[in-house]
């Protein structure tokens, strides 16, 4: 059996130095010295690769980063509705609905397999008067085309939160609009359970960190605004520490993987999600494929114990959760959703288990 995903985090004896630290300073939580090197090391990391300030909220997950992101940019706005693509992971739609918002979902491009700024105005107008926010999410963790919404915004004045979750070793640009990110054990940069709100706006970073602990601002404890406990651990701190420390040798097996993917496709034709190995990382690799064969390529990765996953499922509209939820035609989403295959990738992957992956699908594809 191949399975699709093996989570693997730093191993103990490289987060021990950093437990002792714990140990000697007896600060277990709020915002200690960990956890603040690690949110210093992390900015760093980020803006090496995409240059300008970078400053991070830490959270307890994603799906946290998500709802306080949005409740800042949708405070004081009228309507309640939130665009945001059915095709991504359901976290998305709870975010939105946590906050009380009421999510709309929008298609996406078939070939980026994001949400883009045309079919959000569109659904603008479908919502006139009532959008409070977009959110944009970064497709298995793909580049998102920040420019391009901060244009969105700047036209429409609609605020817009980009769910980058599995995105943290992708971001090349940092802008204003914060970009949310989950520091999960599944994500290719994993600390167990985590988040982070990243973004150039240092005011917006100060606000974020007191909503992630009841409100207050920096070392007081009078409450300025709504917030609630969403810190992160000393203990979560020292394994985001631990995963730094090997980061570099992760990203080296995540492209190698990664790239071997991407020639073991392509020598048959079939391509992996756009810039994937080649522009960026994720450990939710897709591969591709037409419509009339993927039935039978998933019937032959089965037969073959291959492990294979539709990471979005449906899409968000398909779960009895958010069926009563208003969408536009969805017309690209069911077609992405039914083609795009999650394949076996995790950082230990062998080559051999790669050529049986791409191997099988040849076979499946040549004897139709
Ligand atoms: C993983 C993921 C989330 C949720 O992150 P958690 O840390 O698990 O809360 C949200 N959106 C997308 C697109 C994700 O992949």
């Amino acid at each position: 059996m191949i399975p699709v995903l093996i989570p693997s985090l730093p191993e103990t004896d490289a987060i021990v130095p950093y437990l002792r630290r714990i140990d000697e300073a007896h600060i277990y939580s709020n915002y200690g010295p960990l956890t603040n090197e690690f949110t210093v090391r992390l900015c760093r990391f980020i803006s090496d690769r995409g240059g300008g300030p970078v400053h991070a909220a830490l959270t307890s997950s994603g799906t946290t980063a998500i709802e306080l992101a949005l409740r800042y940019r949708s405070a004081g706005r009228p309507g309640r509705t939130c665009i945001l693509p059915s095709w991504t992971f359901i976290a998305t739609a709870h975010a939105v609905a946590n906050v009380g918002l009421t999510p709309y979902f929008a298609d996406i491009d078939p070939e980026t397999l994001a949400l883009t700024p045309e079919i959000a105005a569109r659904a603008l107008r479908g919502n006139p008067g009532d959008v409070a926010a977009v959110i944009v999410v970064s497709p298995c963790g793909a580049p998102i085309d920040i420019a391009a919404w901060e244009a969105f915004e700047a036209e429409h004045g609609v605020p817009v939160v980009f769910d980058a979750a599995a995105a943290t070793l992708n971001l090349e640009h940092v802008g204003a609009q914060p970009l949310c990110v989950s520091l999960h054990a599944t994500k290719a940069f994993g600390i167990g359970e985590g988040g982070a709100i990243i973004t150039s706006d240092a005011a917006m970073v100060e606000a974020l960190t007191a909503m992630t602990g009841f409100g207050f601002s920096a070392g007081s404890r009078v409450s300025q605004m709504r917030g609630g406990n969403y810190r992160i651990s000393e203990y979560a701190a020292a394994v985001g520490l631990a995963v730094l420390d090997e980061l570099d040798p992760r990203i080296a097996r995540l492209r190698a993987a990664s790239l071997a993917y991407v020639a073991g496709f392509e020598r048959f034709g079939v391509s992996m999600q756009a810039g994937f190995g080649h522009e960026w990382l994720t450990m939710t690799a897709n591969a591709i494929f037409e419509p009339s064969v993927v039935s039978a390529v998933t019937a032959g990765f089965d037969a073959a114990g291959i492990q294979w996953r539709r990471w979005y499922g449906d899409g968000c509209h398909a779960h009895p959760t958010f069926a009563a939820c208003a969408h536009d035609d969805l017309a690209a989403t069911r077609g992405v959703a039914e083609t795009a295959i999650g394949v076996p990738f995790f950082p230990t992957i062998t080559p051999d288990q790669i050529a049986q992956v791409c191997g099988c699908a040849e076979r499946v594809m040549s004897a139709r």
